[in-house]
């Protein structure tokens, strides 16, 4: 065989490699650590969704390729849900667009509305899809980055402005945030709405995290507000509201138009997924409110839990309102290295976190902090804390 002169992966994704997520479950495993790294529960989510997947297998419902928009039963929920909550109206039949997990959401959307040479606004640090799915649309991308401010990420509305030019197509937004888990308020998405009309962007958002936020903070779609319902794509998952992570059931709303372009691009990426899991999440979507409100307080206590016994082995941390993430600052320990501390942290505690250096272009700027999930049992958290007392013993 002649020698391959050219590299294998092309031009848009070779600066990808591993996502930082299975290299650090991976060492997890290896080493039998606590995995406070990838963010998915260790616990499985209510017993009477499992009980509905079940069901939908037995009955064979889903078991051979659904719509491809998603079944009727659960875009019909998806519908509800937004406009219970919310107030947001969308047609089941043409507004609401079933995907595998809000992954292939973010994928089909950039994929369907970025041009090759358009810019891409994401706030940073950003997840790490959205970095790989702009290149993969050809878009560029251009971080506009959330700063510590009293203890907590926020957003510098003169700094999103400016990053506009005559080439930005949209805004990739993300609230509540991963990793920092700062909750953009009323009066910062109202900026970015009028920022979007003024300069004619669209926005995709991703809501993921949008059942836990803390502290009394509210969760605004911002597509409820003026001028932004025609220009939005909102993404929800199944995955975090209802501790599936595995099922990779999420989806899109949006004006039909919308909806109509990113499911051209959806159609060819997997076409359908999980057809038996979308019943069940019909389902869960409609769980009483009960459901939500002890999914948050549970996660806010475990949130506190992790949170104080961080600060009481001497982490600065960054209070988060949402997600399950927290953000904490190594140089009290004088370490500067989140890389390297997260990758000799099995050895010296026997505990898994993210370094979120992976989700800035600068990776200097997140150099010093890293991630710890708290969507555990409670103990598996205190255990975490005691042995994250070694670093100072
Ligand atoms: N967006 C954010 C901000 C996330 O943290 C995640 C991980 N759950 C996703 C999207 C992907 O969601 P899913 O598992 O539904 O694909
Ligand atoms: N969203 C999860 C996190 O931020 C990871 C999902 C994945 O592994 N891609 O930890």
């Amino acid at each position: 065989m002649a020698p391959m002169t050219r590299p294998l992966l092309n031009r848009r994704l070779a600066e990808f490699g591993t996502t930082i997520f299975a290299e650090m479950s991976a060492l997890a495993a290896r080493t039998g650590s606590i995995n406070l790294g990838q963010g998915f529960p260790d616990t499985d989510g209510p017993e009477e969704v499992r009980e509905a997947a079940v069901r939908a297998l037995r009955d064979g419902r889903g078991n051979q390729y659904p719509p491809g928009p998603g079944v009727p039963e659960l875009r019909t929920a998806v519908a509800d849900h937004q406009r219970q909550r919310y107030g947001l109206e969308y047609d089941p039949d043409t507004e609401v667009l079933v995907t595998a997990g809000a992954t292939e959401a973010i994928a089909a959307a950039l994929l369907a509305l970025v041009e090759p040479g358009d810019e891409v606004i994401a706030l940073e640090p950003y997840y790490d899809s959205y970095a790989a799915c702009v290149a993969m649309a050809g878009g560029t991308r251009v971080p506009v980055t959330l700063r510590p401010h009293e203890g907590a990420y926020v957003l510098d509305l003169d700094e999103l402005r400016a990053a506009v030019t005559d080439r930005t197509r949209l805004i990739l937004l993300n609230t509540p945030h991963n990793p920092t888990g700062t909750v953009l308020t009323r009066a910062e998405l109202t900026a970015v709405a009028e920022l979007a009309v003024e300069r004619d962007l669209l926005v995709v958002t991703d809501e993921v995290y949008e059942h836990l936020v803390f502290d009394g903070a509210e969760h605004v779609p911002i597509a409820t507000l003026p001028g932004m319902r025609d220009r939005t794509v909102t993404i929800g998952s199944s995955g975090k509201t209802f501790s599936f992570t595995g099922w990779k059931v999420g989806w899109a709303t949006g004006t039909h138009e919308l909806v109509a372009a990113v499911r051209t691009a959806k159609q060819y990426l997997t076409y359908v997924s999980a057809g038996p899991f979308q019943y069940a999440v019909a389902e869960a979507l409609r769980l009483p409110d009960a459901y939500f409100d002890s999914f948050r307080a549970d996660h806010q206590r475990k949130r506190d839990l992790l949170g104080d016994g961080l600060r009481a082995v001497g982490f600065e941390v960054y209070q988060p309102q949402g997600t399950y993430f927290i953000t904490a600052d190594i140089t009290p320990f004088g370490e500067k290295d989140g890389y390297a501390f997260c990758r000799a942290l099995p050895e010296r505690c026997g505990v898994v976190a993210i370094p979120n250096s992976v989700f800035y272009d600068d990776p200097g700027t997140g150099r010093s902090q890293v991630r710890f999930a708290f969507c555990k049992k409670d103990d598996v958290l205190v255990e975490a804390v005691g042995r994250l007392r070694r670093l100072v013993s």
